[in-house]
């Protein structure tokens, strides 16, 4: 499924934003993971590709029903005991 509408769930930085929102990558081949079509974490300080970190925020809420049905902007979710805010800022 390519939604861009869909919640992706950073396993980096533990941040959701929509795949929309995922910056084309700048520097597409550089990286031997990367793939032309890649995209990165949109959150200042993480930025790791859609393809390595990136998942389906509703794949991950099946398993953690503690999550919220719509995740929010910033805020980490990490384990159910862990979540926090925190300040941030999409680019
Ligand atoms: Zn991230």
């Amino acid at each position: 499924m390519d939604d861009l509408d869909e919640w992706i769930w950073c396993g980096h930085c533990k941040r959701v934003s929509l795949r929309r929102e995922w910056k084309q990558s700048a520097h597409a081949g550089s990286v031997a993971y990367q793939r032309p079509d890649d995209r990165q974490c949109p959150y200042e300080a993480c930025g790791k590709s859609l393809h390595s970190q990136g998942h389906p925020y509703l794949l991950m809420r099946e398993n953690i029903p503690e999550w919220p049905e719509t995740p929010e902007r910033g805020v980490v979710y990490d384990s159910p005991q862990l979540i926090r805010m925190v300040v941030c800022e999409l680019h």
